[in-house]
């Protein structure tokens, strides 16, 4: 029909916009030669915790090293149960077993995909130590019902910020209410580094000087001294130059993706069997991804692949029904809010850069197969 293609995703067309910027950025690491920790991790850091209303905030190598660091942190270990969600990337379970501790699935809202929190309370036991709540493709999840849940039945709670860097709930950013926050640069996240690179966010000093510690060897004020056995979690110095100069366009990219959204939702609104995504009333989205849901997600994702069209499935098989967490003991029916997603979400095409006529020719390639009478 046309020969407009659509990736998923387009990190060259942002690079474009703010290429002189980032090489100076690397260059002035490169010509200081301090490449660990240092000014630009510390900048950073303060630039990260005031854009999350967070008081402390520490770089980390990645999101999967945030959790991880967060979790030993709070001293979890064998014999302890996290709860979680299911529907979520894999690093967030994967910390948890990492330690030796038991993830706790509990299955998602239909509407938001985040962790239900009213089905958290009956999978509490006298092991449960921490819940982690994943602001899944940038929605924060219901932190009032399980902030009051957590303080209740003294649990902690570490929020998965991966997706949802500057999402908000009244005036609550994400990664300001729990424990911890843990947050990704992962290239593909909305703030996203040249490779690897994470953030965890506290407002409690001594926490946060626990995850300082531990991301250096327990060795923070005095070198070759240790106080506790970490490991190397350190966010490089080049991403954190790169990253603040990122950061500064943060807030606009963050508002073209939502102006996307809005024009998805006027483009797509009428077509019977696709349902929206669903915003929570007061909540801020930020869009790291647009997930629609449809009965006949993989024809519809192969149809759009035709036509020239990005779309991925996040998450084709929820963490409990997982290979490596066979002997946790879940079978395929006891999620079934998280299994019916799995089988049912499609991410479309959100980036920033996504032109009018990009989101035209998806809308248009999304009517005709349905009208094909799926
Ligand atoms: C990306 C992601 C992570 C892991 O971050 P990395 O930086 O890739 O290690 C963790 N949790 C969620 C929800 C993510 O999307």
């Amino acid at each position: 029909m046309t020969d407009v293609r659509v990736p998923l995703l387009d990190l060259k067309a942002q690079y474009e916009t703010i290429r002189g910027e980032v090489r100076s950025s690397i260059d002035r690491v490169m010509g200081s030669q301090r490449f660990i920790l240092g000014p630009e991790v510390e900048g950073l850091e303060q630039e990260i915790a005031e854009y999350s209303k967070c008081r402390h905030a520490v770089g980390v190598s990645s999101g999967t090293d945030a959790l991880l660091v967060a979790l030993m942190a709070l001293d979890i270990k064998p014999g302890d149960e996290v709860i979680t969600t299911p529907y979520t990337f894999f690093a967030t379970a994967g910390a948890i077993a990492r330690l030796g501790a038991t993830p706790v699935f509990v299955d998602i809202d239909p509407g938001t995909y985040n962790i239900d929190p009213a089905k958290i309370e009956s999978r509490i036991t006298g092991r449960t130590r921490a819940v982690i709540p994943v602001h899944l493709f940038g929605q924060m999840a219901g932190m009032a019902e399980i902030v009051d849940i957590a303080r209740r039945r003294k649990l902690y709670v570490i929020e998965d910020v991966a997706q949802a860097i500057g999402s908000e709930i009244g005036n609550s950013r994400a990664g300001s209410i729990g424990h911890f926050g843990v947050f990704s640069f992962y290239p593909t996240k909305n703030l996203g580094g040249i490779g690897d690179g994470g953030m965890v966010t506290s407002n409690d000093p001594e926490l946060a000087e626990r995850v300082r510690l531990l991301r250096q060897h327990g060795s923070h004020m005095k070198n070759y001294h240790h106080g506790v056995v970490g490991g190397n979690f350190r966010l490089d110095a080049i991403q954190a130059a790169v990253l603040r100069v990122k950061l500064k366009y943060l807030d606009r990219w963050t508002e073209a993706r939502r102006r996307n959204a809005a024009r998805y939702r006027e483009l797509l609104n009428s077509i019977a069997g696709v349902q929206l995504p669903v915003e929570s009333p007061g909540s801020r989205h930020i869009y790291n991804q647009f997930v629609i849901r449809t009965g006949n997600r993989d024809a519809l994702r192969s149809h759009l692949q035709e036509c020239g069209i990005g779309t991925e499935v996040y998450y084709p098989l929820p963490l409990h029904l997982q290979p490596c967490f066979n002997d946790l003991g879940y079978k395929e029916g006891d999620l079934p809010v998280s299994e019916a997603a799995a089988h049912e979400s499609l991410a479309l095409p959100i980036y920033p850069e996504l032109t009018p006529e990009m989101q035209q020719v998806v809308a248009e390639a999304i009517l005709e197969f349905e009208q094909k009478g799926s």
